[in-house]
């Protein structure tokens, strides 16, 4: 049996400067306690060796008893992961670093994520609807839409923005990093077809693209398609989504632990 690991596995930067910033934090005594603002990374054994060396994962009805630990006297790291936060967020974590010198906020948000901010706050205005084409309900769509200073409107599918009366109100259209490109094509196909003055920036990141291009890929030359990664991971998944639909077999392991054992040794025989 033949394996090939795709040029682009692994960590993607963003998520790698942020694992690498915790593990530095850990280092300098300096720090403190750590704590991060939601998981840092969805990865089993990274988050148990984090968990184990001390790093709190905290959420934001944490934040005002990390604050008094830090009134208190005791050194607090608080750690935003690549996801970003909403703006609310962003300014109350300010505004404590501002009020006590033992608080202090480590921003790891992606510079791809953050370059989405930046575009919808200098892009929009009370008359603009904004469009996300992402997931509601994931973290870095939801810090967004905050950006946002009028209607927001998020779609999951280009099916879906087919359904919302659109023409003739001024839009932006951004997307989540992780989403699928041939569905973000598609979207923006039909985008340019129906509002003439909407404004469509590409977001999708680089890393993303090409390694869904790559799968897509590997799918053509394979037998068989394993995606390493958890079932949280927006990026996981959507290689997963290819690998279903266009590799002859396709499988989903979270680590060596997981991998589906039975299924590779019938992939043997054949
Ligand atoms: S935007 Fe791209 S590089 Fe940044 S964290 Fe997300 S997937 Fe990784």
């Amino acid at each position: 049996m033949k394996i090939v690991i795709g040029k682009y596995a692994g960590f993607c930067p963003g998520v790698m400067r942020a694992v690498s910033t915790v593990y530095k934090l850990l280092e300098e005594q300096s720090a403190g306690e750590i704590s991060t603002l939601g998981m840092l990374i969805h990865n089993r054994t990274v988050t148990a060796e984090l968990a184990q060396k001390g790093v709190a994962v905290i959420d934001r009805a944490d934040l005002e008893e990390v604050f008094r630990r830090a009134l208190a006297g005791k050194k607090q790291t608080v750690v935003l992961r690549a996801h970003g936060v909403t703006k609310d967020l962003l300014d109350q974590l300010k505004e404590m670093q501002s009020r006590c010198p033992l608080f202090e906020v480590v921003d790891c948000t992606c510079p791809y994520v953050r370059k989405i901010h930046h575009i919808v706050t200098e892009n929009t205005t009370p008359e603009h609807t904004l469009v996300v084409f992402g997931s509601r309900v994931h973290p870095e769509v939801q810090g967004i839409c905050s950006y946002a200073r009028g209607e927001v409107l998020v779609v999951e599918s280009a099916e879906e923005l087919k359904n919302q009366k659109l023409e003739n109100k001024p839009i932006i259209m951004v997307s989540q990093t992780t989403q699928k490109l041939f569905e973000w094509e598609k979207c923006q196909k039909f985008f340019k077809n129906i509002c003439t003055n909407a404004k469509i920036f590409d977001t999708i990141c680089s890393v993303t693209e090409n390694r869904q291009k790559e799968a897509v890929q590997l799918c053509k030359e394979c037998d068989a398609m394993l995606i390493i990664g958890s079932k949280e991971s927006s990026n996981t998944m959507k290689l997963y989504d290819i690998a279903v639909n266009s590799a002859p077999r396709a499988y989903l392991a979270e680590d060596a632990s997981s991998l589906p054992k039975s299924r590779w040794r019938y992939i043997n025989l054949e």
